[in-house]
């Protein structure tokens, strides 16, 4: 089976720029081997000026994919649902690329792809490409990797991208800013069905689907269908248009009714305007995003200010100062 595993940092030649006009033709001929190296350069903190020339010449090739995100709890049955929805929509004639993001991970593949298994089906059809996002210490990094591989992905012509995340910390707030879609998916009978968590998904959510709602669990799914339509209806809508759909699916036995709904999410947006607007608020949020980091890298990298931040840091600490009077003391010194 052929899984997209990152190759390696030193796999990166693209030091002049023939290889990076050899990289971005092969993106755009959608070579496997180009894109997996195309993605590994945007992912590299150490070769920027390489990844923003390749993204560049690649840009007015972006943007025509579906985005659509995923998230729920591990064991929910994300790798499944996306599998058999993957496989459906290859079927269907479309071109699907999965990027799963698990920030709880420190390693480059993170535990959500640790079963190689996962996907099988889907990782060996010529028409999909799966791959992680080798996760960094921040969720900026994240965020920043994910969403030019987005553009990557695009670039070479898939026309569905879905973005994976587990549920869990921030990764779901991150995604949600990077798709046209949300999709949530939940599980009935996991304890009190609204939870804080969950609440905070739901927010966000353009599509509720409580999966495995197959066999004995068709009547605990329905019931928990109806309660998170309850929780749903008391929620300000994500958008004027479109009213939240809380259904049951179950990922084995096949997910015609959800792809409509995500479509139906898509084509509504469309008509409406809001899929622009929302991409728009999307980009600002990135080059916001981008400038916070900036201004966080330079701040970590000019020595006076790190050990004046060290000083005032400690001096809180012990009860000396108090916050408002050393952040104050720091912006009269440096600005
Ligand atoms: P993930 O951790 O969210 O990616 O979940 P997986 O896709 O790995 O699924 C976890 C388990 O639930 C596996 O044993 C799946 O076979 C099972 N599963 C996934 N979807 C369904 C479903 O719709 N119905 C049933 N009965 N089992 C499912």
């Amino acid at each position: 089976m052929r899984m997209e595993s990152p190759p390696s940092k030193d796999e990166i030649i693209c030091d002049t720029d023939g290889a990076i006009r050899d990289l971005i033709a092969g993106v755009q001929a959608s070579d496997r081997g180009a894109l997996g190296r195309a993605i590994t350069l945007v992912e590299s903190t150490k070769h920027r000026s390489q990844a923003t020339q390749l993204l560049q010449a690649l840009l007015p090739h972006t943007g025509k994919a579906h985005r659509v995100g995923i998230t729920g709890v591990p064991g929910v049955g994300k790798s499944t649902f996306i599998e058999t929805l993957g496989v459906q929509l290859v079927e269907l004639g479309h071109r699907v690329a999965v990027v799963a993001v698990d920030p709880s991970s420190p390693r480059s593949g993170g535990s959500i792809l640790a079963d190689k298994t996962r996907m099988s089906r889907l990782a060996t059809n010529d028409r999909a490409f799966i791959r992680p996002v080798a996760t960094g210490s921040t969720l900026g990094g994240v965020g920043h990797s994910t969403r030019e591989t987005i553009l990557l992905l695009e670039a070479a012509g898939y026309d569905i991208v879905i973005v994976e995340t587990v549920g869990v910390g921030q990764s779901e707030t991150l995604v949600a800013a990077m798709v046209d879609t949300f999709l949530v998916l939940m599980l009935a009978g996991a304890g009190d069905e609204i939870q804080g968590i969950k609440r905070g998904v739901l927010e966000l959510a353009d599509l509720v689907a409580v999966n495995k709602a197959d066999g004995d669990n068709v009547a605990p799914a329905n019931l928990a269908a109806a309660q998170y339509r309850r929780a749903i209806e008391i929620l300000a809508p994500p958008s004027p248009h479109w009213r939240v759909p809380v259904v049951t699916c179950s990922s084995l036995q096949g997910l015609t009714e959800i792809w409509q709904l995500v479509q139906q999410h898509h084509e509504v947006q469309i008509a409406s305007g809001q899929h622009q607007k929302r991409r728009n608020q999307q980009q600002l949020g990135w080059l916001q995003d981008m400038v916070k980091e900036r201004l966080l890298a330079a701040v970590a990298a000019d020595s006076s200010l790190a050990t004046r931040i060290a000083e005032l840091e400690l001096a809180v600490e012990v009860g000396e100062l108090h916050p408002t009077v050393a952040v104050e003391l720091l912006f009269e010194t440096k600005i």
